[in-house]
């Protein structure tokens, strides 16, 4: 059997939650008449303080959507080079939105408002105008790493007083929640869009919400029929995410606590020059001076253990539901006794 650590998209939906789906109520959603998805719009709505929300296929859908709803052609997006809308969504920022990117090198992924405020042009026709700060949370390149609400709090207000709007690629939010403590119902206030991803750690098998003001989410619906992602009978679909904020939030900080256990095992190893300290489901290591990353994945892989590099000396393994205790407890032994 083999043990999957290459992402936390793999789950599959658990018996509980394939009940909850195969009982939803359903309509057209592109009638707005699908009570389920309606239902968690606004459930996701209301625990964020935000004013509503727009069920999609992907995250990556409710990125582009929220830079298209949030920019016009010839803006600029203000991020971090690792940022998953830049690097890792197909060039949308620039085929969606005709936008160009300002790339910032945060810490681990995370920006503060001194890093961000030397790049916002001034009002000049050579430049493009900076209308969009784009944070990630956690940052899935840094390793799982989370924002405080505080450094949240001084970029918010760095953005109203140059007129910015701020949105939040919050794929692995709950990660965050989970682990820093944080309340959801905080964190509206500071974003004018939040994306969550309801299939990644909340192991539902399809779907991410997009949250906003009420003039916001309205249009971002019209963008989202023009990208095709308008659903029907999607109900089926948002059963798995309203069962998944139901009974899946709290158990993310057992994913974490696993996280940390493979990091103490690897921090032991001959073939481990560092791993990044963990704070949620996201384990980075860089191997030792004579190993190739995609050996030591070769060598764990016979093992049954499945990772992934993210560069020729990076490889990362995240936690999720699908990954039990003993799991954890086998792949640790393979980790242990592993000769490459
Ligand atoms: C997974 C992910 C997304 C969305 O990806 P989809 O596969 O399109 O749902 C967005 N941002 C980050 C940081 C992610 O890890």
């Amino acid at each position: 059997m083999k043990i999957d650590f290459r992402s936390d998209t793999v789950t599959k939906p658990t018996p509980e939650m394939l009940a909850a789906m195969m009982s939803a109520k359903v309509g057209d959603d592109v009638y707005g008449e699908d009570e389920t998805v309606n239902e968690l719009e606004h459930k996701l709505a209301s625990m964020f303080h935000m004013e509503a929300g727009l069920f999609c296929p992907s995250g990556t859908m409710t990125n582009q959507i929220a830079i298209k709803c949030f920019t016009q052609p010839m803006d600029e997006v203000i991020c971090d080079q690792t940022a998953h809308v830049y690097r890792y969504e197909g060039g949308g920022i620039a085929y969606n939105s005709m936008a160009s990117v300002r790339l910032l090198h945060g810490q681990r992924g995370i920006l503060t408002p001194e890093m961000i405020e030397p790049e916002v042009n001034e009002e000049n026709i050579h430049y493009p105008k900076s209308s969009l700060v784009v944070l990630e949370n956690t940052v899935n390149k840094g390793g799982g790493k989370c924002y405080t609400l505080d450094q949240i709090a001084a970029i918010h207000h760095l953005c109203a007083v140059k007129g910015i709007k701020l949105h939040l690629d919050g794929a692995r939010l709950f990660n965050a929640l989970v682990a820093t403590g944080d309340r959801a119902s905080d964190y509206g206030q500071y974003f004018d869009g939040i994306s969550i991803c309801l299939s990644k750690g909340l192991g539902a098998p399809v779907g991410s919400v997009l949250l906003g003001s009420a003039a916001m989410i309205k249009q971002a619906k019209r963008v989202r029929k023009v990208l095709g992602g308008g659903m029907r009978q999607a109900g089926f679909l948002a059963a798995a995410g309203i069962y998944a904020l139901d009974h899946h939030v709290q158990r993310l900080a057992e994913d974490h606590q696993h996280a940390k256990a493979l990091a103490a095992a690897l921090t032991e190893t001959n073939y481990v020059e560092s791993v990044m300290p963990v704070e949620t489901n996201i384990v980075l290591f860089d191997v030792a001076k004579g190993f190739k990353a995609d050996e030591v994945v070769h060598a764990l892989g016979k093992k049954g253990i499945l990772c992934n590099t993210t560069s020729n000396k990076t490889i990362r393994l995240v936690t999720h539901l699908d990954i039990s205790a003993a799991m954890i407890d086998q792949t640790i032994d393979v980790i242990s006794k592993l000769a490459i």
